[in-house]
């Protein structure tokens, strides 16, 4: 699963493995999400994500994928066939137990381009051991609880009308009035307020 979402995500690192263990859980209960059976409320946009949208069939086109800027290290999945729902916190201290100090400088000197060729290699063996300790945990990676949650809406699609500045099809939900009466696109409307 970590080599397939691997492929998917561009490589391979703890991020991506923590995402694997909550879908290894999600699919434990529930098949892939070929439609829209299963929807996944992510409270972060990190690596992690990838790994849910590529194994669980969660994904943002589908709209079964509800992002939730909260910057947390929780997933909740929701099964609609079985109407339950599962709620995923990541045991923040197995990630931690796992980690040295000098991983911490290696990131460093990875991202700001400081890195020599040695450093990025050891850099790449390092993560992926990184992402097999995850998978190793995975047990206790996470605090899971099922929850009360009422189910999000199925996805609609929407007609489109054109805006009347841009000509260019926009869906009518997005749709904004102007003072004047037009019917304008988010960016037109924008560009009339500056
Ligand atoms: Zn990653
Ligand atoms: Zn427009």
């Amino acid at each position: 699963m970590l080599i397939d979402a691997g492929q998917f995500h561009g490589h391979i690192c703890p991020g991506l493995a923590i995402g694997v263990v909550a879908s290894d859980i999600a699919l434990a209960n529930a098949r892939r999400s070929e439609d829209e059976e299963l929807v996944a409320i992510v409270e972060n946009d990190a690596c992690g994500v990838d790994a849910i949208q590529y194994l669980t069939g969660c994904t943002f086109g589908k709209g079964n994928l509800v992002f939730r800027d909260y910057g947390k290290s929780v997933y909740i999945f929701l099964n609609r066939v079985t109407g339950k729902a599962l709620r995923l916190s990541l045991n923040h201290s197995v990630i931690e137990s796992n980690s040295q100090p000098s991983d911490r400088i290696l990131l460093a000197r990875v991202r700001d381009g400081t890195a020599t060729r040695e450093e990025v290699n050891a850099f790449h063996v390092r993560w992926k051991q990184r992402a097999r300790d995850v998978i190793n945990c995975a047990e206790t990676l996470f605090q899971v609880k099922p929850v009360n949650i009422t189910f999000p809406e199925k996805a609609r699609i929407h007609d489109s009308i054109p805006c009347d500045t841009c000509k260019e099809q926009v869906m009518t939900t997005r749709i904004i009035r102007s003072e004047t009466g037009d019917k304008l696109c988010i960016p037109c409307y924008k560009k009339t307020k500056e």
